[in-house]
């Protein structure tokens, strides 16, 4: 029993030796492992999760995980402030200590934010500088940084710069928009209503185009519309000038061409004792002015160019077939006679019978008193027959008084300023008298005198019958 006794404590105690011994060879140690990573870097102002540390207590031969002790935390991590931060994680137990640290960076990477204002209205004059619209700079750090923009302007672009504390930079440009919003200056010269009298060419008085940037523009100047002067009436103008920035301008002016005067008479150029071998020479001056005459006809040959003046628009009248005085007023009869066969040529010529008729020597003349009353009768029998007759008040002097083109020109000219009717005798047959028809037609046209051919009911200039 003793011995029992005694062994039993021991057992006991060696048991208990062993297992002391067994505990100490257990190698016990507290472990500290951090969650998560061990540096973290976070963008400024964003918020840290810790996630945290665990600790373990045991041994590498039994109980490993004998204990969970409570991790504690040193440190604290600003978001607001950039910087590197340091959280020491640290545990103990029975004695035992751990600890481990993690860095956590609040770093800056955003740069700043540039913002420019833009005034869709505002334009920028051509070679002038630019007037700064204005910029604001703001940092999610540093805050505000207007302050510290730094402008640059090169070739119409306008290059704003800022940097944060952290050295991020912000870069942006504004590219000029030029623009010349003024019109050019356009000013007519003379009056912007004027009057022209009829006929007359319309010469444009000028303008003056000038441009805040272009200067001179006149040889851009477009000027569209234009006068007849001889349509009366009122005529626009329009004068149209763009700048090189399409600012375009335009003026008007109203050119009234007055109404055609009234003639200052009226000139019916008569021609005798044609057609002769210078007939077609005058028919070529007159139809160059566009005058139409009146040929009192003979039968000398040309008769072809009887037609030719119908055709052309000229009057063709009676004369005389034969011109022989003694003949045809030898009676009433010889002188229709007469009549009739010239009258006849013309038809053949023209395809129609002529009513106007002048007689040899005009209804004044004196040759045919060898048969007294004769003209006196002959006047009234014509008309009685529907003919007019034509005597003249103006003769150019031709056949006898003069053979100067000179003369012949100014007895016309004189004659026509007497006369509001101006019936002119000249004859076809003399040379001279051709070669100055071209000078009379110019000084009626250029004095305003009609030029007209006779018909049946045109002035008459009857003569005063002496026989
Ligand atoms: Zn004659």
């Amino acid at each position: 029993m003793k011995k029992r006794k005694f062994f039993l404590p021991a057992a006991a105690l060696l048991l208990l030796a062993a297992a002391a011994s067994l505990l100490l060879l257990n190698r016990w140690q507290l472990r500290l492992e951090l969650r998560g990573e061990e540096e973290y870097t976070l963008e400024w102002g964003s918020e840290f999760r810790d996630p945290g540390a665990q600790a373990v207590f045991g041994g590498r031969l039994f109980f490993p995980d004998f204990a969970e002790p409570e991790v504690t935390v040193r440190g604290e991590v600003d978001p607001f402030v950039t910087g590197d931060y340091i959280l020491t994680y640290s545990a103990d137990y029975l004695g035992f200590h751990a600890e481990k640290p993690r860095l956590v960076r609040i770093a800056d990477t955003l740069p700043p934010v540039i913002t420019l204002t833009e005034d869709p209205w505002r334009f920028t004059l051509p070679g002038t500088a630019y007037a700064e619209e204005g910029y604001s700079a703001l940092d999610n750090a540093d805050g505000d940084l207007t302050d510290q923009v730094v402008r640059r302007e090169t070739d119409g672009v306008v290059y704003y710069s800022v940097s944060d504390r952290s050295g991020n930079t912000a870069r942006v440009e504004r590219v000029i928009r030029y623009n010349d919003p003024v019109p050019p200056v356009l000013t007519l010269l003379g009056e912007t209503r004027l009057s022209l009298p009829y006929g007359t060419a319309y010469e444009e008085p000028g303008y003056r185009a000038w441009d805040n940037l272009d200067g001179n523009l006149n040889d851009r100047v477009t000027v569209t519309g234009e006068v007849d002067p001889t349509c009366p009436g009122d005529y626009t103008l329009y004068y149209a000038v763009e700048d090189s920035w399409h600012n375009g301008i335009c003026a008007w002016r109203t050119v009234t061409v007055e109404p055609k005067p009234e003639p200052r008479g009226y000139v019916y150029l008569t021609f005798d004792d044609g057609p002769g071998k210078h007939t077609q020479r005058l028919l070529d001056i007159l139809d160059r002015y566009g005058v139409k005459v009146t040929f009192f006809v003979v039968n000398y040959g040309y008769t072809d160019l009887i037609g030719k003046e119908a055709a052309a628009g000229h009057s063709i009248g009676v004369h005389s077939a034969s011109h022989d005085y003694r003949k045809i007023y030898a009676s009433e009869e010889a002188y229709f006679a007469d009549l009739d066969k010239m009258n006849g040529i013309i038809y053949d010529q023209t395809g129609f019978y002529s009513d106007i008729i002048r007689f040899p020597g005009g209804s004044s003349n004196t040759i045919s008193r060898f048969n007294p009353g004769i003209m006196t009768r002959l006047a009234k029998a014509v008309e009685d027959r529907g003919y007019a007759y034509f005597d003249w008040n103006v003769s150019g002097g031709d056949a006898g008084t003069t053979t100067d083109p000179d003369e012949v020109y100014r007895y016309v000219i004189e004659g026509i300023q007497a006369h509001e009717n101006s019936v002119v005798l000249l004859h076809d047959s003399k040379s001279y008298t051709v070669d100055t028809v071209e000078r009379i037609l110019i000084w009626c046209l250029e004095n305003n005198y009609a030029l007209l051919p006779l018909d049946h009911d045109s002035p008459t200039a009857h003569h005063r019958i002496g026989n």
